[in-house]
């Protein structure tokens, strides 16, 4: 989500507020400046880009240990680790085969 600048437009919004944050909100349908008070940068807390970065990574890594958590890649993890394994045994079987 890409937030935008609060600009007003017609004749009916208020003017930017510089002590409140800049963000645009939708308020029932209406584009109006966020209420909050300037955090940093001009932003509120909630609506800092930094935030809003923060918020992105924490949800990616929720996703990603669901990813890490799914059975089937549970499964296919466990596959290729045994096929790695056998290789492995393969290999040291081979070379235990030379040395005797
Ligand atoms: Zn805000």
């Amino acid at each position: 989500m890409m937030l935008s600048e609060y600009n007003p437009s017609g004749r009916s919004d208020s003017p930017v507020d510089s002590d409140r944050c800049k963000a645009s909100v939708l308020d029932h349908s209406w584009r109006r400046q966020c209420s909050r008070k300037v955090w940093r940068d001009g932003w509120c807390k909630q609506h800092h880009p930094d935030t809003i970065a923060e918020r992105r990574r924490i949800r990616d890594l929720r996703e990603k240990r669901q990813i890490d958590n799914d059975p089937r890649f549970l499964l296919a993890d466990a596959l290729e680790e045994i096929a790695r394994l056998k290789a492995r045994v393969a290999e040291l079987e081979a070379n235990h085969d030379k040395e005797a």
